[in-house]
């Protein structure tokens, strides 16, 4: 028997032309085999989908592009209605991106940026230049990390120094930003890294959030400024609470909900409630 998971990503990494673009509205259903290979993929319908509201006026589609060696889930969404779009978190791999934007007929207006980390901001100072481009976000707790993105190239292995981002925008929590028409919220969790945000888009049910919780685990906490029980202490009140509906994409890795990860996630579960873990 092949395990069933839902996923909304790209079906093939290397050519975009002939990539799936999943939606809130049309995820992508994947099946994996139990070794883990993949056995088929399909799109569903909008009612194979619960929850999702089809008869939304501004509906948000998004495509996923991993990029640099630490294949990095960075999203591009944008406005079905008008066709503007942002690249959320473009860590490397700019000519890449932009080719997917294209091809799916985005017109990008802005960046945006979870956290500091350079596999997710790499570049956006880049990307941002190559377009006129405003960058908004993170926190403004993660300035240490937009500033040393040059250090953060060593610490990490990359061959190439990648510039340092200022970004147009500093975000708080209760901000809100938009791409077109659609309106996306922002959540202030840090924990993996200070000035971490996370990005949901209320009525699509799609919370993008780059490594403060991936499915069946947790971000990393060990770097500077990293704290463990400031990171639970966010996923539990930021993230959980906005509804075991929810979707997410998570930095790294497949997509989950938080319902699933409420159930199963061994960090965060609310069985585990009260207990500590690291793996
Ligand atoms: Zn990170
Ligand atoms: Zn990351």
């Amino acid at each position: 028997m092949g395990r069933r998971i839902l996923l909304h990503r790209l079906a093939d990494w290397s050519n975009p032309a002939l990539s799936l673009v999943g939606s809130r509205d049309r995820p992508l259903r994947m099946m994996l085999e139990p070794t883990g290979r993949l056995a088929g993929m399909r799109q569903v319908g909008a009612r194979g989908w619960s929850g999702a509201g089809t008869k939304r006026k501004c509906v948000m589609r998004y495509v996923i592009v991993p990029v640099t060696p630490f294949q990095q889930n960075c999203s591009i969404v944008w406005c079905e209605a008008t066709s503007r779009g942002a690249v959320i978190d473009p860590g490397g791999d700019v000519d890449r991106i932009l080719r997917t934007a294209a091809v799916n007929g985005v017109v990008l207006e802005k960046v945006l940026l979870t956290h500091g980390h350079v596999d997710h901001a790499g570049g956006a100072a880049e990307l941002a230049g190559k377009r006129g481009l405003p960058i908004e976000g993170p926190h403004e707790g993660d300035r240490y990390w937009l500033e040393g993105m040059a250090q953060q190239c060593r610490m990490f292995g990359l061959p190439a120094a990648m510039p340092a981002v200022t970004p147009d925008r500093w975000l708080v929590a209760g901000d809100t930003t938009t791409v077109g028409e659609v309106e996306i919220k922002v959540r202030h969790c840090p924990g993996h890294t200070p000035g971490h945000v996370v990005f949901f888009d209320e009525k699509g049910r799609l919370a993008i959030v780059g490594d403060v919780l991936f499915a069946g685990s947790i971000g990393r906490t060990d770097f500077p400024g990293g704290d463990y029980d400031t990171l639970i202490g966010s996923i539990r009140s930021e993230l959980l609470p906005l509804g075991d509906d929810v979707s997410f994409i998570p930095g790294h890795g497949p997509m989950s909900t938080f319902g699933e990860e409420r159930t199963h996630n061994p960090f965060v579960a609310d069985r585990t409630a009260g207990w500590r873990s690291r793996i």
